[in-house]
């Protein structure tokens, strides 16, 4: 074990120079051409460096997905890495790629480029010191995660539910660099709501005020929240209206639900969706529904995370740390199906946000932790 920590640290140079590369090509999400130049050069990395073998998985919609897989085994480990950023074409102009202060600045470096180049060089390490599994490693990359994944979700589950365990490459929690243990379903809902349109000066009697009626349901909505349990119900977006001398006639309102618990969700959805209007003059809908199960904190997901924290301090002397969030990703699709351990990519801050950034240093050390489980979880029975 001790040889891929230090043949990993000994490749610092090399994961930056890759990094610098995999972050100057931009990939938002919704741009096919370059999202699909991005994926084809992740294949051809994963060839060189681990000598797997790739498999493009076309995609009309948004950019190709890419399966790669390396080693030998009925069964097989699955490491979940998306390479879409929520960053339009040409923010690489105003922000590039740059380090300062052992720190590296780019779109989509910390979420989750810094990721991928950890994983790649982790099974680099193994292929390169001759180390077998007795366990298929498959790489899932895909195009679409900022999206909510619409392509890719399928995708996910069918490779996860062949899967021993599920390790996700995004960002660790913060500057602390704890995994995540426990993510948030999520669910996402839209409220439409009708009055009757009047003039509000001539006419106030006539009308019926779709946004008046929105107003009253937002502060139940509201009051569906329970951070005791972690159940969050937010109304973050509110429509309405034409002109202010006009009584509304529609309104809407976009909803978010979080859960940390299946069960909250058979509780609270039915809450929303069966909304009544509050004014029976004015007619209200909602549609909408789940768009990620939560990422339970399972006996088996513990265990994972213990195993992870036990490598951690015997070889590379870190205090591993775990942690819950209510952001979703990927991992929430594949935990359903498989025992999910997030948070393995990049230490760092600002994920979505303009200080974005990686610690440099915490490269290798967590590239070795991803070797390490690779030995641990590919050579277990
Ligand atoms: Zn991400």
């Amino acid at each position: 074990m001790n040889e891929i920590v230090q043949f990993i640290r000994g490749k610092e140079e090399e994961m930056v120079e890759m990094l610098k590369a995999i972050v100057e090509h931009e990939t938002p999400s919704d741009h096919k051409e370059l999202t699909d130049t991005l994926g084809s050069w992740i294949a051809e990395q994963f060839t060189r460096l681990t000598s797997g073998k790739t498999e493009i998985i076309p995609n009309d919609r948004y950019g190709n997905h890419i399966r790669a897989e390396w080693g030998e085994g009925e069964e097989q480990l699955l490491f979940l890495a998306h390479f879409d950023t929520v960053w339009p074409e040409g923010t690489i102009k105003e922000k590039p790629f740059r380090i300062e202060d052992g720190k590296a600045y780019g779109p989509g470096v910390f979420d989750m480029k810094g990721g991928i180049v950890q994983g790649l060089f982790a099974v680099h390490a193994l292929q390169t010191l001759g180390k077998k599994l007795n366990k298929k490693v498959v790489f899932l990359f895909n195009s679409d995660e900022e999206l909510g994944s619409p392509t890719s979700q399928t995708l996910i589950e069918e490779e996860a539910a062949k899967s021993t365990q599920v390790f996700v490459l995004e960002p660790a929690m913060s500057t602390e660099g704890a995994l995540k243990t426990s993510r948030k379903g999520v669910g996402i809902f839209q409220m439409e709501v009708k009055g009757r349109p009047a003039h509000a000066g001539i006419d106030p009697e006539k009308g019926v005020s779709a946004i008046g009626e929105i107003a009253n349901q937002i502060s139940y909505l509201h009051s569906l929240t329970d951070l005791s349990i972690g159940t969050t119900v937010n109304v973050g977006t509110v429509s309405g209206g034409t002109t202010s001398n006009v009584i509304a006639a529609t309104a809407v309102a976009e909803i978010d639900l979080r859960v940390k618990v299946k069960d909250e969700f058979d509780r609270v959805i039915p809450l929303i969706e069966n909304l009544e209007p509050r004014d029976g003059r004015t007619h209200l809908s909602v549609k909408g529904g789940i768009n990620r199960p939560p990422l339970e904190r399972t006996k088996e997901v513990q265990s994972m995370f213990q195993k992870a924290k036990a490598l951690a301090k015997q070889y590379l002397d870190i205090d591993l740390k775990e942690k819950e969030t209510g952001g979703g990703s990927d991992g929430n699709f594949s935990a359903r199906l498989a025992p999910t351990l997030d948070g393995l990519g990049a230490v760092g801050d600002g994920a979505h946000a303009n200080h974005e950034h990686l610690i440099v240093r915490e490269m290798t050390v967590r590239s070795a932790l991803v070797a390490l489980l690779l030995m641990e979880f590919g050579n277990e029975c």
